[in-house]
């Protein structure tokens, strides 16, 4: 029978971003204590926590000390190095497991493992060189994005070369020594697939929700779209359900895929931890994917996951959306939507400060009113 850790335990988060605040707020509200291993006071998650630990992943005493007072151990974000992930998991629960993590870290072992349990995945490939560069590139029809094969987010780490590229110059410029070259895919759509497994084997999806990018951060996302079929929908929950039974996944994780014109759903990238665009499941379900991560790494019963509005859309506030006098402005403007702001300090340009979420019933409108509601900030 699976352990349950009930309220009144600890959960220990690595990692103190916005994530993990949110993570720790839904185990503060379900009356759980909360350790943070990675930030200081006034980090997002420092600030909502009872107990935490600097950044220091080479420091096995304080890996165990971390590890010793949680129940369960999870994380907001995947580049946790392997040995203070195997440290932990030798003295308490780490979930998802070690498994998962080392994959999701490495786009090449990443891609492999998809590819092996038969998802479609763009077209890949290590360089090693210039020369490997500039035959992938003529190979994949001359238009392919390389990327860092190890820790690269919204869109650092990444190069796009077209036909008209000069390939050598971009190996050059990037200074990588080895990196993954992939096809690019021309999709009309990116989704997320958000799901979550329980200890049992009991999976959960949310929805996919639709994703619109800005400079390669996530812009908007919108639950409930028409534009996601009801076989693209089931489609998704099977590569879902094949990702985290292959993995024996006891937690969260979220599948971005894309969406071609032809209606094949092609895996871009595995997150193993709740994600950017399930931020609008605090508002627009049941419970919220920071929930189900408490719910799958605690043994708590199944819950049955449900949309409580036809549709629901959510914008990020970067610091560029914000005006001088942020705070007060923005509890202003948005008043007749859901506002969540991360206890950042500074909004500097492309750093995540906040999101809105704005509940409705009909797509269009919603995306129309968060993107208002966004604006309204600088108006
Ligand atoms: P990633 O860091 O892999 O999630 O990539 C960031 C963004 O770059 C994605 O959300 C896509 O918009 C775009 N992208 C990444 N890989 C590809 C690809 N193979 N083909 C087309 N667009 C891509």
């Amino acid at each position: 029978m699976t352990k349950i850790i009930g309220p009144g335990s600890t959960i220990g988060i690595l990692g103190s971003g916005q994530l993990g605040r949110m993570l720790a707020i839904s185990a503060r509200q379900m009356g759980y204590r909360v350790a943070v291993f990675g930030g200081d006071r006034l980090s997002p998650c420092g600030q909502v926590c009872d107990l935490i630990w600097p950044e220091d992943y080479n420091n096995e005493a304080l890996l165990h000390e971390f590890a010793s007072v949680s129940d369960v151990v999870t994380y907001e974000f995947e580049n946790i190095p392997a040995h203070a992930a195997a440290a932990i998991a030798a003295r308490t629960e780490l979930r998802p497991a070690v498994g998962l993590l080392g994959t999701a870290q490495n786009r090449f072992l990443e891609k492999t493992a998809l590819a092996k349990l038969g998802l479609p995945t763009a077209r890949f490939l290590m360089m090693q060189n210039a020369d490997e560069l500039v035959a992938a590139h003529q190979d994949f029809g001359g238009d392919v994005i390389l990327k860092a094969n190890t820790e690269g987010y919204d869109g650092k780490g990444q190069w796009g070369i077209g036909p008209d590229a000069d390939v050598a110059a971009i190996w050059e410029s990037s200074e990588l020594t080895s990196g993954l070259v992939e096809q690019k895919v021309a999709f009309d759509y990116e989704l997320s697939m958000i799901a979550g497994r329980f200890a049992d084997g009991h999976c959960a999806f949310f929805d996919p929700f639709l994703n619109h990018h800005a400079n390669h951060i996530l812009d908007v996302s919108i639950s409930g779209s028409p534009l996601i079929s009801v076989q693209v929908a089931s489609q998704a929950e099977a590569m879902g359900r094949a990702v985290l039974e292959h993995f024996d996944v006891v937690g969260v994780l979220c599948i971005e895929l894309f969406l071609t014109s032809s209606g094949e759903l092609v895996v871009n990238e595995i997150a193993p931890r709740p994600h950017n665009s399930g931020h609008l499941t605090i508002e627009a379900y049941n419970c919220s994917q920071f929930e189900l991560q408490l719910r799958t790494i605690c043994g708590l019963p199944h819950v049955a996951i449900n949309r409580m509005a036809p549709v629901a859309a959510m914008a990020n506030l970067l610091g560029q959306h914000l005006p001088p006098e942020w705070t007060q402005n923005a509890v202003d403007a948005v008043r007749n939507a859901h506002l969540h702001l991360y206890g950042k300090q500074e909004p500097k340009t492309n750093r995540k400060m906040g999101h809105v979420t704005v509940l409705g019933s009909a797509p269009c409108e919603a995306e129309a009113n968060v993107r208002a509601c966004r604006d309204g900030l600088l108006a």
